[in-house]
């Protein structure tokens, strides 16, 4: 017993009562299969999108990284962790996204949680006023926790809606301070695109710097795989996580923003250096991914199969044009039930429910791959339009 009992037990009932309680179901994987209490079942719900989480080239160097260099890198980055494979894999990142250079993290929520208060800690210590952060409303939890981590107030804009912003940017035209854009390239749970070019362009007009979290464009979108942020960024968040199958995040841009990370993101000073095996993981995806074009088309071509059977059955998918199909059904009780139906016929497609979407939209989240057969996505179709249809 502890003193909190009384007082996690009323959160968690709350949560249970609003249909929002979380908890975890392992699953079990095979090469190329995943399975949950014995059942194989059709994912459509991880965010390895490319099937690199599987690939032999990604598993060997791995190993091989592992075996050779051990299996921690024993120390945070600017103790004794930095390895010769860290400065490699972030030389191989940077002429991945053709920018000067790139910094590694721990995970892309650790990135954006404490990229972000360094960057507005900038504006404190240049000017002795607070980082004005423009953001989009839908951004991602990470990046909503480093501006409060920073405890700067967020100015936030209508999803994806630039003549907000830009109302928004007149607004505090005036305010004291440096001004920063923070936004996705491609929206986690709504598998829609920033308009990048015109964020760029706004940018330029109001002096402010624009931050790109390409965690879900990343190996999928832009040429090669090299997501959409290509020149445009001043600095691009992109995961490990996802399309590149592994774990980590990067942060690329100029030689001097990474320098001022390092002497200031206190999730990269004060956390221990990604190990070996995951950093031969991520060497090895970069080397296969920009040969992919044709797994991101079939992987875009799904997509464009899988939404107008849905749409013409009634379904709203939102505004996604990539791999991301969200598809409403609003009451949280009622998206996990559909969720559970499916998974009892072999498809797994996760319910997404309030506080990370917005009350009143809770969906399932297809992440589709390009592994997935035409025969699965018209499965999918067909399964969901007719286990949440009759209410639509
Ligand atoms: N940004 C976005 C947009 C994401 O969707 C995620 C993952 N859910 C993250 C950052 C965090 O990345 P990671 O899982 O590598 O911590």
């Amino acid at each position: 017993m502890t003193v909190f009992d009384a007082h996690f037990a009323a959160a968690l009932q709350k949560r249970e009562t609003a249909g929002t309680r979380r908890s975890l179901r392992p699953v079990t994987r095979e090469t190329g299969a995943i399975l949950r209490d014995g059942q194989r079942l059709i994912d459509v719900s991880s965010n390895d999108y490319l099937g690199l989480a599987d690939h032999p080239l990604l598993r060997e160097r791995a190993a091989d990284w592992a075996l050779r260099y051990g299996t921690g890198a024993r120390a945070s980055r600017l103790v004794c962790g930095t390895l010769d494979l860290h400065h490699a894999v972030e030389e191989k990142l940077a002429r991945f996204k053709h920018c000067d250079a790139a910094l590694l993290f721990a995970s892309g929520w650790q990135a954006n949680a404490s990229v972000v208060p360094a960057l507005c800690a900038l504006s404190v210590a240049q000017t002795g006023h607070p980082m004005i952060v423009f953001s989009d409303r839908l951004n991602h939890a990470s990046l909503h926790h480093g501006c409060a981590a920073a405890g700067v107030r967020q100015v936030r804009f209508r999803h994806n809606d630039l003549a907000h912003l830009e109302t928004l940017l007149k607004r505090e035209a005036a305010t004291p301070g440096l001004r920063m854009i923070v936004t996705e390239s491609v929206f986690s749970m709504d598998g829609d695109r920033a308009d990048i070019p015109a964020l760029r362009a706004l940018a330029d007009r109001y002096d402010a710097f624009l931050y790109v979290d390409e965690a879900h464009a990343t190996g999928v979108l832009g040429p090669h795989g090299q997501g959409l942020s290509g020149g445009l960024a001043d600095l691009t968040m992109g995961t490990c996580s996802k399309a590149l199958g592994g774990m980590g995040a990067y942060i690329a841009g100029s030689r001097l923003l990474c320098d001022y990370l390092i002497n200031h993101a206190s999730g990269f000073i004060y956390s221990t250096a990604l190990p070996p095996a995951v950093l031969g993981a991520i060497d090895a995806a970069l080397d296969v991914i920009p040969g992919m074009d044709t797994e991101r088309t079939t992987l875009l071509g799904q997509a464009e199969t899988l939404r107008p059977l849905l749409n013409n059955a009634g379904f709203d998918t939102a505004e996604s044009t990539t791999q991301i199909v969200p598809v409403l059904i609003g009451e949280a009780q009622r998206a996990l039930d559909v969720a559970t139906a499916l998974e009892s016929e072999g498809l797994l497609a996760v319910a997404i429910r309030p506080p990370t979407v917005p009350a009143g939209t809770a969906r399932l989240r297809i992440a589709l791959h390009a592994g997935l057969q035409d025969a699965d996505i018209k499965r999918l179709a067909e399964a969901i339009i007719r286990l949440a249809g009759n209410e639509q």
